[in-house]
């Protein structure tokens, strides 16, 4: 079996789920290869063999300069077809999702989305995939090849085995119709701190909150714990918080260290985003919402009271 796994990068970094997806491969067993498109992305295959790629393929070229999903689908395809690669994995995103459909269709090929999982049952290649609101697993296949396959983010932590890939250009040839979307600006949200995918740490704000104008209880306690704020879906809907932070069913899958939930009733599309944290806080003042059902400490009372004082105590501890 010949694997191959898309390495999104920005700027000068693969992403994270990128890498996670990468290992989570290579610890299937097969050889797995992986791929990088851009301009002078040619320093970023190191890192690939470390997370257990056996081969990093490079396409650089500065007509890939742009993240744009058609050229990209283009060598994607011209490393299927010329490479015999039969499965193509990628970490979603939203350039992922459009590459990871745009080569479906090129390829005439079966793309599974949203897998949590994947594992090698008596010879076949079997994906996991959250069904029914995320409230059971299904397990899904493929019936031809090439398979390909988009997995929710979160869903693996990237091991860094060691090793190094053997590294082989990529000859860039386009299609017409690629070319023909041109990006005219691309904007970057201003943010300061680690990105929730990224954070050991997150403190999340439900609508326990009361309004938008107190999630600066929850800011000042993840700057105090040098983490990362989120926000339910909730309150993302009331405009009281970016989606970029939403955790859950249809926001992102985040697994850090600590998970301080405020004011947040732990509604099963919530839980599927967080429940993998190692410990989870919350904090609540009805004594039977559900979010107290899995975690690992709960506090029942008014957050507006509890928060400012965990705060305090954090930067106390902290001699700041
Ligand atoms: C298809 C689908 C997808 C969804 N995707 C997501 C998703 O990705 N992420 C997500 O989060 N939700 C998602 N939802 C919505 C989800 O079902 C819940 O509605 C949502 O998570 C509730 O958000 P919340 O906990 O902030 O609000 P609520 O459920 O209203 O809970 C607020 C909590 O705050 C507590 N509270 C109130 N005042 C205080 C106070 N002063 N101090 C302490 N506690 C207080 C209350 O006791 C309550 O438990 C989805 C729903 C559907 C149908």
């Amino acid at each position: 079996m010949s694997t191959l796994v898309f390495l999104e990068h920005h700027g000068d970094e693969v992403l994270k789920p990128s890498l996670a997806v990468l290992s989570k491969a290579a610890s299937l067993g097969d050889e797995v290869s992986g791929v990088v498109i851009g301009s002078n992305v040619r320093g970023l295959t190191e890192i690939a063999g470390k997370h257990g790629a056996a081969k990093v393929y490079v396409a650089d070229d500065p007509q890939l300069e742009a993240p744009l999903p058609q050229p990209r689908v283009d060598v994607l395809a011209q490393l299927v077809r010329d490479q015999d690669v039969d499965t193509v994995l990628f970490a979603n995103s939203v350039l992922a999702a459009d590459v990871a459909a745009g080569l479906a269709a090129r390829l005439d090929a079966g793309l599974n989305w949203d897998l949590v999982d994947i594992a090698q049952q008596d010879g076949k290649l079997v994906g996991k995939r959250p069904a029914l609101q995320d409230s059971v697993y299904v397990d899904v296949g493929w019936t031809s090849t090439p398979r390909l396959a988009l997995f929710r983010s979160g869903s693996f932590d990237p091991s860094e085995p060691g090793g190094s890939a053997q590294v082989e250009d990529v000859q860039v040839a386009l299609e017409d119709f690629s070319t023909a979307a041109r990006m005219v600006d691309q904007a970057h949200e201003e943010s300061s701190g680690p990105s929730i995918e990224d954070a050991d740490v997150i403190v999340a704000g439900g609508r326990g909150l009361g309004g938008p104008e107190n999630f600066t209880l929850v800011e000042e306690l993840a700057k105090a714990l040098g983490g990362a704020v989120g926000a339910t879906r909730a309150v993302v809907d009331a405009g009281w918080y970016p989606y970029a932070t939403q955790v859950g069913q249809t926001g992102k899958s985040v697994a850090p260290k600590l998970y301080v939930a405020c004011g947040i009733s732990g509604a099963i599309q919530h839980k599927v985003g967080m429940q993998s944290s190692g410990v989870i806080v919350a904090i609540n003042k009805d004594p039977n919402a559900p979010i107290f059902e899995f975690s690992d400490l709960g506090v029942v009372g008014d957050l507006h009271e509890i928060v400012p004082k965990l705060t305090e105590l954090v930067k106390a501890r902290k001699g700041s």
